[in-house]
């Protein structure tokens, strides 16, 4: 089996997975792995859950096309990636429903977007940064997670959604799927007394991510 079609075969997977959590409604969100010097990505309008190998997009890091359908619009989040951190060989970007809704809510600090809850997602995600609104697909949207990638590998988007970055496809799926569940447990806890875990400690969880 050649590398482009493991990949393949692992995004399609993780895309049904994705799907089966109800974590990608409708056409939203995109799965890409980088392989040296090009990229597969799911293609415009596609369903996470519907993906086929073969009708999945190659493209070089500055986005040319080189077999498949076209890639979606929101390629060039994941190429911005690819080109800054050349560790990163997987991107997820989803329209999770509590992502969005915190990234809908005024006064987020944009370092630090999301509060010190849970030993395990400090580890997982490190600082999440809220990346400021862009239109969807647009280079000022792809230049604001470029800046925000040289400290977080996770993110929010206002009023948009979440995008990880890893070095693996399994770990971004499980960044990912972290990312949304800090987020749910920081809407149910809102307006509720919270002790957060202590600063040194969450510093210390926090420099402990790859
Ligand atoms: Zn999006």
């Amino acid at each position: 089996m050649s590398m482009t079609s493991g990949a393949a075969e692992a995004i399609v997977a993780s895309g049904r997975h994705l799907d089966q959590k109800g974590l990608a409604h409708g056409t939203s969100g995109n799965i890409s792995v980088r392989i040296g010097d090009t990229v597969l990505v799911t293609p415009t309008n596609s369903r996470l859950g519907a993906l086929t190998e073969k009708r999945l997009s190659q493209v070089d890091l500055d986005g040319v096309r080189l077999a498949g359908p076209p890639p979606s619009k929101e390629a060039p989040l994941h190429l911005k990636l690819y080109r800054g951190r050349p560790d990163v060989t997987a991107v997820v970007h989803l329209h999770s429903t509590y992502c969005v809704a915190i990234s809908c809510l005024l006064d987020l600090d944009s370092d630090d977007a999301l509060p010190a809850l849970t030993a395990y997602s400090l580890m997982r995600l490190g600082r999440v940064a809220l990346v400021p609104f862009h239109p969807p697909g647009s280079a000022a949207l792809a230049d604001a997670v470029g800046i925000a990638s040289f400290a977080n590998r996770a993110m929010l988007l206002a009023n948009h959604g979440s995008l990880v970055a890893a070095t693996s496809l399994e770990a971004a799926i499980a960044d990912a799927e972290e990312l949304e569940e800090t987020a749910k447990l920081t809407l149910l806890l809102r307006g509720l007394p919270v002790r957060l875990v202590p600063n040194e400690q969450a510093a210390a969880l926090r420099a402990g991510t790859p």
